[in-house]
C-alpha cells in the first residue's frame, strides 16, 4: 500500500471513531469494540501533548493556566473511558471485553503516572503558594484544597522508588478488579437450571413461572429455566415449596465465582494484600484509614465502632426473630422439623409474613407495572422540584431495551439527559447503579446539561409486555433515580466538586431518601393501579404493607451489617499468612455471626462482592448504613411538612443536591436540617428503638 493511501485510510478511521470526540447525543449505536483501543491510544497521546505544554508553561501560574488547564489535560480521555467502562458493564460481549482488557492498562498507567508527575505537581504547588490562590473563596477555594489533598494522598511527594511501586500497585489493583467483575459475570451466566416437570414448581407464583418459561423459550428450550439473576432466583427462594429446587439455586448463588474456571479467591487475596501495601507506603496504618480520612467516619476504627454499635443494638431483635422463625417452622411441620438452612430462611420468612400480616408481597405486582411506576416517580419529582421528565424516543441507545429521557427545569431549561437500562441481560453485570457520562456546567447563562444513566436488574416484561415489579424493584428504581437527581441538580462548573467526589458515606443520602417516598400512601396513590383493570391499589393492601415494613427488621439489618463488617475487617485487621487464614475463611467466620443458618462448606460470602472488589466501596460498604441514619432523619422533615411539599423539596435541592461536593457533608446536612443527624432515627424507623 502506498504511504499516501495509508495516511488517508488511517485519517478516515480516526475521523470515524466515535470515541475520539465527545458528542451529544452520545452515538451509542456507532461505538464498536474495535474503536476502543485506537481511541484510547490517540486520546492518551493528545493528553500527553497537553501535559508537555502544561509543564513547559513558564508564565506566572494563575487559576486558568495552572488549575483549569490541568483539568483539561485528561478531560476528553476520562469522558471516553467513562463510555467504555459503561459498555463493559452493560454490553460485555467477548469482543468488547478483549478490547477493554487491552486498553485498560494503557489508561491506568497514564492516569496513575500523571497523578504522580512531579513537574505538574510543582506548577500546582507554585500556584497554591501565590497571593491569588490564598485569596480564593467559595468553590475555587474548596476545589484547590481538594486538589492539594489528592496530591498528598497520591504519594507525589515520596521518593522515586516508592512512587514507582505505587504506580505498579494501582495498575495491578485496577486489572485485578476487572478480572473480578468478569469472573462474577461469567460464573453467574454459567449456571442454569431447566425444569420440565411442572409439578416441581409448586408454590411458585404465576409471574415467576411465566418468566421462567419465557427464559427457556428464549434459549430454544422446553420447560422452565432458572438463573442466578435476582428476578429469577428471588421468587424461588421466597415461594417454592420444593426445597430441593431452592437448595440448588441457593447453593449456586452462594458460591458464585468461588471455584475454577471463574475463581475469585486468589484475586481477592491479591487485591487485599496490594491495598494493604499501598496504604502502608502512603503512611497509613491500614487501607481503611487511607480510604476514610476525608469521610464522615474519618478512620477505620470510626467505621468499626459505628458498625459494632449498630450490631449490638440490633442483635436482640435478630435473635428473637430467628428463634420465632424456627418455632414457626416447627409449628407447621412438627417439633422434629430440622433447623433452617440457607435455602429455607426466605421461604419461611415469607410464610410467616403472610400469616402475621395476611400480606403476600406478590399481591402488589399487578399494581406496580413499570410504566405506571415511572409516571408516578416523575410526577413526584415534578411536585417536589418543579422539574419535567420527558421521554426521548429517537436518540441512540446501547440496547433496544434502553430508554432515554430529558429533565427540564421549571423554566424549561434542560438540566440533564439520562438513559434507563432496567432489565437483566447476560452481558450485563448484576445489581443497580447510577453513572455520570458528562458533568455539565451551569455557568454562562444557558450552560450545558449533565448526562447520566440509571441501570438495574429488575423484573423484566412478561409475555404480554408488562413488567410487573416487586415493591423492592420499585425501591431500586427510586434509589437510582435519586442518585441521578444528585447529578442533574449539580450547579457550578468545577469537575472536582461534582457528586462523584462527595464523601462516600454521604453519597447514598440522595438515593436512599427517595426510597422513603415509595412507602408513602399519598405517593403510591398517585400511580399504583392495576395494570389490566386500572383499579387503584387497595388501601387495605397499603396498610398491610406498611405494617409489615419492619417485619424481620433485625435480620435485614444484620445482613447489611455483615457485609459492612466483612469489608471493614478485611481492610483493617486482616493479614495474609497469619492465624486468620485466607480472606474467604476469615470472612466466613464473620458472616456466620450475623446469620441464623449455617454457612455451607462451599459458600463464599465475598467472591461476588463486586462493590468492594470491583467498585468504589472498598472499606466503604458501611456507607449504606451511615446514609440510612441520615436519610431516615432527613425524611422526617418531609413527613412533617407534607410528604410532597414543594417548599421542603426546594430546600433539599438547594442544601443537599445542588452543591455536590462544594461543602463538607456535615455542613450540607446541617444546612437542610438546621442541626446534626440524630443517631437513633434509623433504629426508630426500623422499629428497633423507640
Ligand atoms: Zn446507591
Amino acid at each position: 500500500m502506498c504511504r499516501f493511501l495509508w495516511i488517508l485510510i488511517s485519517a478516515f478511521t480516526l475521523v470515524a471513531n466515535p470515541l475520539l470526540k465527545f458528542t451529544t447525543p452520545i452515538p451509542w449505536d456507532q461505538i464498536q469494540p474495535e474503536h476502543i483501543k485506537p481511541a484510547i491510544e490517540q486520546l492518551i497521546q493528545e493528553a500527553e501533548q497537553r501535559r508537555v505544554a502544561y509543564v513547559a508553561d513558564k508564565s506566572t501560574p494563575g487559576w486558568e493556566n495552572a488549575i483549569a488547564a490541568r483539568e483539561r489535560i485528561t478531560k476528553d480521555l476520562q469522558q471516553a473511558w467513562g463510555l467504555v467502562g459503561h459498555l463493559q458493564s452493560v454490553n460485555n460481549t467477548p469482543a468488547l471485553r478483549a478490547e477493554f482488557n487491552a486498553a485498560q492498562p494503557l489508561l491506568t498507567r497514564f492516569i496513575s503516572t500523571l497523578g504522580l508527575d512531579t513537574a505538574v505537581y510543582s506548577r500546582v504547588k507554585a500556584y497554591a503558594a501565590t497571593a491569588e490562590a490564598k485569596a480564593l473563596t467559595g468553590d475555587r477555594k474548596r476545589y484547590l484544597g481538594i486538589v492539594m489533598d489528592d496530591y498528598r494522598r497520591s504519594g507525589v511527594a515520596l521518593d522515586e522508588a516508592k512512587r514507582t511501586r505505587l504506580l505498579q500497585l494501582r495498575q495491578q489493583i485496577s486489572q485485578l478488579s476487572t478480572r473480578f467483575a468478569q469472573n462474577a459475570l461469567d460464573s453467574t451466566n454459567a449456571f442454569e437450571l431447566i425444569i420440565t416437570d411442572e409439578s416441581q414448581l409448586a408454590g411458585l407464583p404465576e409471574t415467576a413461572r411465566q418468566a421462567a418459561a419465557l427464559s427457556a423459550r428464549s434459549k430454544g428450550k422446553a420447560g422452565y429455566r432458572f438463573v442466578l439473576q435476582a428476578p429469577s432466583i428471588i421468587p424461588v427462594l421466597q415461594y417454592s415449596q420444593n426445597a430441593e429446587l431452592r437448595e440448588k439455586l441457593s447453593r449456586a448463588a452462594a458460591s458464585i465465582a468461588s471455584a475454577e474456571p471463574f475463581n475469585n479467591r486468589p484475586i481477592i487475596e491479591q487485591i487485599v494484600e496490594l491495598r494493604r501495601e499501598l496504604a502502608s507506603i502512603l503512611g497509613y496504618k491500614n487501607f481503611a484509614d487511607y480510604q476514610s480520612e476525608q469521610r464522615m467516619a474519618q478512620s477505620g476504627q470510626g467505621i468499626k465502632d459505628f458498625l459494632s454499635k449498630l450490631e449490638t443494638q440490633s442483635r436482640a431483635a435478630f435473635e428473637k426473630e430467628s428463634a420465632a422463625l424456627l418455632e414457626f417452622r416447627r409449628a407447621l411441620e412438627g417439633k422434629d422439623a430440622p433447623a433452617l438452612r440457607n435455602w429455607d430462611t426466605q421461604f419461611y420468612t415469607e410464610k410467616l409474613r403472610q400469616k402475621e400480616f395476611q400480606f403476600d408481597q406478590n399481591e402488589l405486582r399487578p399494581y406496580l407495572e413499570l410504566n405506571k411506576v415511572l409516571t408516578g416517580m416523575f410526577g413526584l419529582v415534578k411536585q417536589l422540584y418543579g422539574i419535567e421528565v420527558i421521554e426521548l424516543k429517537t436518540i441512540p441507545v446501547w440496547n433496544p431495551q434502553v430508554r432515554a429521557y430529558r429533565i427540564n427545569d421549571n423554566s424549561g431549561k434542560e438540566l440533564a439527559t439520562f438513559y434507563a437500562d432496567f432489565f437483566p441481560r447476560e452481558s450485563k453485570r448484576s445489581g443497580a447503579w447510577m453513572n455520570g457520562f458528562f458533568v455539565g456546567s451551569s455557568e454562562g447563562g444557558k450552560g450545558t446539561p449533565h448526562i447520566g444513566t440509571i441501570v438495574s436488574n429488575i423484573t423484566p416484561p412478561n409475555a404480554s409486555g408488562a413488567a410487573l415489579l416487586s415493591h423492592s424493584d420499585v425501591i431500586t428504581v427510586f434509589h437510582e433515580f435519586g442518585h441521578l437527581l444528585h447529578l442533574a441538580f449539580r450547579e457550578g462548573s468545577l469537575l472536582a466538586l461534582n457528586r462523584t467526589n462527595v464523601p462516600w458515606d454521604f453519597i447514598e443520602l440522595p438515593s436512599q431518601i427517595m426510597e422513603n417516598f415509595a412507602w408513602e400512601k399519598s405517593v403510591l396513590n398517585t400511580f399504583a393501579a392495576h395494570h389490566e383493570t386500572g383499579a387503584p391499589l387497595p388501601d387495605a393492601l397499603i396498610e398491610k404493607m406498611s405494617r409489615a415494613r419492619t417485619f424481620m427488621a433485625g435480620s435485614a439489618q444484620m445482613r447489611q451489617l455483615s457485609l459492612g463488617t466483612m469489608d471493614i475487617q478485611l481492610h483493617t485487621d486482616f493479614k495474609l499468612n497469619s492465624d486468620y487464614g485466607s480472606p474467604v475463611n476469615y470472612t466466613r467466620q464473620i458472616a456466620q455471626r450475623f446469620r441464623s443458618s449455617p454457612l455451607e462448606p462451599e459458600d463464599c460470602p465475598i467472591c461476588n462482592f463486586s462493590h468492594v472488589f470491583a467498585g468504589g466501596y472498598a472499606a466503604g460498604y458501611y456507607s449504606y448504613k451511615c446514609a440510612e441514619v441520615l436519610d431516615s432523619d432527613a425524611f422526617s422533615k418531609f413527613k412533617a411538612n407534607g410528604v410532597m411539599s414543594r417548599k421542603t423539596g426546594e430546600e433539599f435541592r438547594k442544601a443537599v443536591l445542588a452543591p455536590g461536593n462544594a461543602k463538607p457533608a456535615n455542613i450540607l446536612f446541617r444546612d437542610f436540617m438546621g442541626r446534626d443527624p440524630d443517631p437513633l432515627a434509623l433504629l426508630r424507623r426500623s422499629g428497633l428503638a423507640k
